[in-house]
């Protein structure tokens, strides 16, 4: 659940309760909106946290570097033990698409991720990325992954409200065959990497860990919230593990 300080309002972070997914995902009960809560859901899922109140004092979560590194940093050394939560289990194939694009669930003993993507700017391109979910896999290997898009558009986030002071300093501005960061890419798939975090963060909507493979091609936070919707609208699909 996220609580607005600034508020008092609040909203849970639950897959009903998505609201716009354009540009991030945007969750909203009653009065109350909070923007970009894919990140910092990313890492909670990833360290096995299924609930918790966060506190922010804005519409928004803050961007920080543009990853979830920040995040898992912060709670990595504060979580103490807990029994697992029970995850929900794929029991049928589940896809949705649209646009050339995809996004699936399917029966898998595990917590599976992969990931393609297909960008007409050379630096990008087509790459792929498949991922078995663990926490310390997540920090070394998916949570550094920066959210990006062309350069021109990092203004237009900004106009919108979205990636408050978006710079170079928390997303990888792509321009054609090279990205404007002086840094460069922190992965040479860093892209896929991001969209596969992202992935994680949106999946955790559904309130508890998923078993089973995520499969996506061009896929992003719509796609992601109407998996879920599809996957929780038929009984047959799902079971809760006890
Ligand atoms: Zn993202």
């Amino acid at each position: 659940m996220f609580r607005r300080a600034d508020t008092g309002g609040t909203v849970r972070a639950s897959y009903e309760n998505v609201a716009a997914t354009r540009l991030a995902t945007v969750i909203e009960e009653g009065e109350t909106r909070v923007q970009t809560v894919e990140h910092l859901m990313s890492a909670l899922a990833a360290f096995g946290v299924a609930d918790a109140v966060i506190t922010i004092d804005g519409p928004e979560v803050p961007i920080m570097d543009g990853s979830a590194l920040p995040f898992v940093e912060a709670i990595r050394d504060a979580l103490e033990p807990a029994p697992p939560v029970p995850p929900v289990r794929v029991l049928r194939p589940v896809v949705v698409e649209g646009g050339g694009a995809f996004a699936s669930l399917l029966p898998y003993e595990g917590h599976r991720f992969d990931v393609g993507i297909d960008f007409k700017a050379p630096v990008i391109g087509r790459q792929r990325v498949v991922f078995d979910l663990t926490a310390e896999g997540f920090a070394a290997e998916i949570a550094p992954a920066r959210t990006f898009g062309p350069l021109k558009d990092v203004k237009r986030m900004r106009a919108k409200g979205y990636a408050k002071g978006a710079s170079l300093d928390n997303a990888i501005a792509v321009d054609g065959e090279r990205v404007a960061n002086a840094e460069g890419l922190r992965f040479p798939d860093e892209f896929a990497r991001h969209k596969l975090l992202d992935a994680i963060g949106d999946l955790a909507l559904a309130g508890r860990p998923i078993l089973g493979l995520y499969r996506a091609h061009k896929g992003g936070h719509r796609l992601n919230y109407e998996l879920l919707r599809a996957l929780f609208a038929v009984n047959e699909n799902f079971a809760i593990v006890a």
